[in-house]
């Protein structure tokens, strides 16, 4: 493993590359540069993930946010209710340490309105694949892409509630397929997952999710890769044309204030963050398109909870193993886009239902929550400009007098009606499997939040050009889910280290065109 980089040296060094936010994004961009030969220094404000007890605690997880960041964002997500404060989780590894696992390719169709086609993305799908280690059974898909390499490894069987969602898909006519999930069931590293009831939301206790720390860190080349971790990012420093510096804050050091140095500079910091660097930095004065913090998007998702005449699921495992997508293109004619995918998911624990569950119907979800069974609906979402992050037009600041970021976001009645199509599809399934009544919880999380900094072929309508290149300078790349101009109708964290590894591939191959020096591997 990578060791943690000391301040003082961090100063002193002059790196190849200097990557912001360690998550799907900026950890595999960190993955493959540093195992290219490249110096590279990845900066990211939260810590390690703790690993310990009370990583699998519901309370201290979902409700006491033991992850919580300190930097607010004001949301506005509402017309009838005013902003509010959100703290965004912060880990090393970003939103993969909590993330539920799930790999899925985009569909060829999704690549209509981007710079790149399917195929250009599809053998660093197949490296992803293999870089977090995920565990699928190819062919099974009945709308999978293409794919040029089978799955390292088969996912583990069917539990016994994903046999009662599969099964009552297929008596629906459907073609159910298993979740190919990035969790260690059957690779040659240790420990193996125990299938526990903790997974989505928490950072796994075991370290058996392959999430970005414990594959793509883990995988780097430690000699070439520093993490300054508890460190935060606030500007970008322009000098003729390119990015000369980056100004951080050290936490760990009494928010000591530090310039990083390098030669080429990535933000990776989340959909929501990464825009908010940019405005931070003045980058908008150097984009011709308007379009940083714009088209922010992130599914239009819901989950449909059932009531069953029996426990759910007694022996408390992980479920979340089933996805069904037959009804993908349905809308692809009138609405342009996918409509997305139903998956099994597992009940959150009971005090987290009593505090997060509908309104009105807590106290029924906490007592019977032992009979329900839930189903996530993925539903794509438009791209719309008023859709933003921008920075606080009060001038709010956050503790370390930071602007801080003001997110505002409405769905299209298209979006809402796509999710209400997949909760009817939903309904049909939890029923066939013997459900009786349900109930449905919009998802208002920024979870799948991606957009912000758009690529494109126009430099007048997006921020990145096709190898998510800052169009103004040539020295800066945003990988992390911020690129994507449609958000697919999949969970996204795949096509994030797909396309982060594609990225890379750029970098490493014209590094020294793209730094206007000398390739310091030649
Ligand atoms: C509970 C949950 C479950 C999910 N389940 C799935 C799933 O099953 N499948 C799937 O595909 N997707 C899932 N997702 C979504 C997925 O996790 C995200 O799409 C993905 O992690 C985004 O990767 P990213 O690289 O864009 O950004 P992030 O993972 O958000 O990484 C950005 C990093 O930058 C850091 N950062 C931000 N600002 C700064 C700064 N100023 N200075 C330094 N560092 C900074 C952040 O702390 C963070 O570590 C889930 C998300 C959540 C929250
Ligand atoms: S289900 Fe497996 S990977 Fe997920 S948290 Fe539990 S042990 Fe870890």
């Amino acid at each position: 493993m990578t060791a943690p980089a000391n301040a003082t040296d961090v100063e002193r060094t002059f790196y190849d590359v200097v990557i912001v936010g360690s998550g799907f994004g900026g950890g595999t961009m960190a993955y493959a540069l540093s195992r290219a030969g490249l110096n590279v220094l990845l900066v990211e404000r939260g810590g390690w993930a703790h690993r310990d007890d009370t990583d699998w605690n519901g309370r201290a997880i979902l409700l006491e946010g033991r992850y919580r960041g300190e930097s607010p964002m004001a949301v506005d997500q509402r017309p009838d209710a005013a902003p509010v404060q959100s703290f965004p989780n912060e880990a090393v590894g970003g939103n993969s340490i909590f993330f539920g696992g799930a790999s899925l390719r985009l569909r060829a169709a999704d690549f209509a309105r981007w710079p790149i086609a399917y195929r250009d993305l599809e053998r660093h799908y197949s490296a992803a694949e293999q870089l977090l280690e995920v565990h699928g059974n190819a062919g099974t898909d009945p709308i999978e892409p293409p794919r040029s390499s089978p799955y390292p490894f088969a996912p583990p069987p069917l539990t016994a509630p994903a046999r009662r969602i599969f099964a009552a898909a297929e008596k629906l006519g459907w073609h159910p397929f298993q979740i190919p999930v990035a969790i260690n069931h059957a690779g040659a590293r240790e420990p193996k997952c125990i299938n526990c009831f903790t997974c989505d939301g928490f950072p796994c206790r075991i370290g058996a999710k392959n999430d970005v720390a414990q594959t793509a860190l883990a995988k780097a080349d430690p000699a070439r890769l520093s993490i300054l971790a508890r460190t935060i990012a606030t500007r970008l420093a322009v000098r003729d044309g390119r990015v000369v510096a980056l100004d951080v804050i050290d936490r760990d050091d009494g928010d000591r204030r530090l310039t990083v140095r390098g030669k080429l500079f990535v933000i990776a910091a989340g959909a929501l963050a990464t825009p908010a660097l940019m405005l931070r930095s003045g980058l908008d004065r150097l984009d011709a398109s308007d379009a940083i913090g714009r088209y922010l998007m992130r599914h239009c998702n819901a989950m449909l909870g059932f009531l069953f005449p029996f426990r759910t699921n007694p022996e408390a495992v992980n479920h979340k193993q089933v996805c069904i997508d037959d009804f993908y293109e349905s809308v692809r004619k009138t609405d342009g886009t996918a409509l997305g995918v139903i998956q099994d998911m597992c009940m959150p624990p009971p005090d987290v239902v009593r505090a997060l569950g509908p309104r009105g119907f807590r106290w029924a979800a906490y007592l019977g929550a032992a009979h329900i069974q839930t189903l996530l609906c993925i539903a794509e979402d438009e791209a719309q400009p008023d859709n933003r992050v921008s920075l606080e037009a009060s001038g709010a600041v956050d503790r370390w007098s930071q602007p801080i970021a003001a997110v505002r976001h409405r769905y299209t009645d298209g979006d809402v009606r796509r999710r209400d199509q997949l909760v009817a599809h939903a309904r049909r399934v939890l029923r066939a499997a013997g459900g009786v009544a349900g109930k449905v919880r919009l998802i208002d999380s920024f979870s799948h939040a991606v957009g912000t900094a758009r690529f494109g072929l126009d430099p007048t309508a997006s921020v990145l050009d096709r190898y998510c290149r800052f169009w103004a300078l040539p020295n800066l790349f945003a990988v992390d889910g911020s690129f994507m101009p449609t958000s697919g109708g999949v969970n996204p964290s795949l096509t994030i280290a797909a396309n982060a590894l594609r990225v890379a591939e750029h970098v490493t191959g014209n590094f020294a065109a793209l730094t206007g020096g000398v390739d310091p591997r030649a």
